[in-house]
């Protein structure tokens, strides 16, 4: 497939870069060591806290929270030969934002995507000019694959198999089929845009082919890039390093039936009471969505499990140790808290924190880290840890921690805080198709607390305030005022004000709230 990018000038000498040597017939690839192959899974909707290991030490003292009552012995065993991370922050923790941030390295007043894609919203699509971390690596001398949800296509009429038409009936429409001209460097695609129905997924492939499939969607993918980890069908250039993103859409809605999950897994949940399963003091045993608990759990244990069969897999075809692995996620699931029913998007700690631990044996030495990573980091970081730090685009806001991961010793201050966005739909065309967005809530999390402000659409005055003391109510149960902790608030307004100003944003450009957030 023909690529169709556009002149790229962030990245100078594309193409004309040394690629690692071919060796005919080498059965493993990355032998160079300065190239490693990069494998990043995430699942979608998976707390933090949704991991066993964080019930015990040395992980428990490094979250404020509890660890949840989840059976995860894959990624248990993961965690001690990884960097854990304690505080990685999905900065707008919803699909699309977090994963144009994920993507690109920009924060979603840049990246494009400000807003969760559908049809109903146009402008709201990773641009096909963007550079992503797909592109890079490509451009580097990658194979790239992706596998999985994909969510970052605004959908058009573009149906391989019905020419002018959606590949599904909704209004507006989730689902998308991605053309190659909008891959982005993934020289494999097996993926659609959005589709929930976790027992009978479909994918598109590199050449445009419908697969619909009978099985557990996470299960279905693990197959496909064990696949393309034996390279069984010549899926990739075994001369060449790979980057491959996988995105399982478990754990995530619906979570309500065996429909949703493998019997296996509910069954080690199914006995527990609603109390057992929600341990934190902020749950609400007593709402419908509480019933969620044991479907929630068991697709984390059927992601563990999956996720250990690829690793078992790397493992045994001998390229686990030239491989860097990444387990996170997109955003988290309040499950029950606070009364809101809506499950992502909101400043609240269950929403905000994801899974994050990267692997790279004899490089990284396992450890927690309480770095406080936002989305945009995660591309820059990744870029330079494969050895190609000077190729990240200069259009990047997030910041390489590379250096600091692999050597313990920070090139420049570590951040303090990272930041919070909450953004609705905007102003409306006479088609009512989306032509904007509304910055609605701006704030910060740092290691002891959150303090988020939102404002009124029409007069951009103060709404409301989100003031949590984190480190005394990780239940975020108690919503201070400001002048609670006076110092406290005017330190958090201080980093709100800069890193408003560092990435741009609406809100510094127009000096929203201006009597409160101090900008320069
Ligand atoms: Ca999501």
């Amino acid at each position: 497939m023909k690529r169709m990018h556009k002149t790229l000038p962030y990245l100078g000498i594309v193409g004309l870069l040394p690629l690692p040597a071919c060796v005919p017939g080498e059965k493993a690839t990355g032998q160079d060591a300065d190239s490693p192959n990069v494998i990043y899974v995430f699942p979608d909707q998976m707390r933090n806290s949704a991991m066993g290991f964080w019930s015990n030490e040395p992980y428990a003292s490094h979250i404020h929270y509890k660890g949840d009552p989840v059976i995860t012995p894959n990624l248990d065993k993961f965690a001690g030969e990884a960097v854990v991370f304690s505080s990685a922050y999905s900065n707008t923790p919803i699909s699309s934002p977090h994963r144009g941030s994920l993507f690109t390295g920009m924060y979603p007043n840049k990246s494009g995507v400000p807003l969760n894609v559908n049809s109903s919203r146009p402008f709201n699509t990773l641009p096909i000019d963007a550079v992503t971390i797909s592109d890079v690596f490509s451009q580097n001398g990658y194979n790239c694959a992706y596998i999985g949800k994909y969510h970052l296509d605004c959908p058009t009429p573009n149906d391989p198999d019905n020419p002018g038409q959606y590949v599904e009936g909704r209004n507006p429409v989730w689902d998308a089929y991605t053309p190659p001209e909008k891959r982005h460097g993934f020289d494999f695609w097996y993926s659609y845009g959005t589709f929930d129905v976790h027992k009978k997924p479909h994918y598109w492939d590199t050449k445009g082919k419908r697969h619909e499939i009978r099985e557990w969607s996470p299960k279905h993918e693990v197959d496909i890039a064990v696949e393309y980890l034996i390279n069984r069908n010549g899926q990739r250039d075994s001369s060449k390093p790979f980057f491959m993103m996988m995105s399982m859409n478990p754990p995530h809605h619906p979570y309500r039936s065996l429909n949703d999950c493998m019997e296996e897994d509910y069954n080690l949940y199914k006995d527990k009471t609603l109390g057992e399963l929600l341990i934190r003091d902020n749950a609400d045993t007593t709402i419908q969505k509480a019933t969620s608990a044991p479907y929630y759990f068991a697709q984390v244990t059927g992601v563990d499990r999956e996720f250990g069969r690829l690793l078992s897999v790397l493992d045994s075809l001998g390229l686990a140790d030239n491989t860097i692995v990444v387990f996170a996620s997109d955003h988290g699931d309040t499950m029950t808290s606070q009364g809101v029913s809506d499950a992502k998007n909101s400043p609240y700690t269950e929403a905000t924190a994801i899974p994050f631990m990267v692997r790279y044996p004899g490089k990284l030495e396992p450890r927690v880290t309480d770095l406080l990573l936002s989305s945009p980091d995660i591309m820059p970081t990744l870029i330079g840890l494969s050895g190609l730090g000077d190729k990240i685009p200069s259009s990047v806001q997030g910041e390489n921690y590379a250096d600091y991961l692999l050597t313990g010793n920070p090139s420049s201050p570590l951040p303090q805080s990272a930041l919070y966005i909450r953004n609705l739909d905007g102003d409306k065309d006479e088609n009512g198709k989306v032509t904007n967005y509304f910055p609605e809530i701006r704030g910060v999390k740092t290691a002891d607390y959150t303090l988020a402000l939102s404002i009124d659409r029409k007069s951009k005055s103060l709404k409301q305030t989100y003031f949590y003391h984190d480190a005394k109510d990780p239940y975020q149960l108690n919503n201070l005022s400001l002048t609670d902790y006076p110092e406290e608030a005017a330190f958090l307004l201080e980093q709100l004000a800069q890193l408003l100003e560092k990435v741009e944003d609406p809100w510094y450009e127009e000096k929203i709230l201006q009597e409160i957030v101090p900008y320069n």
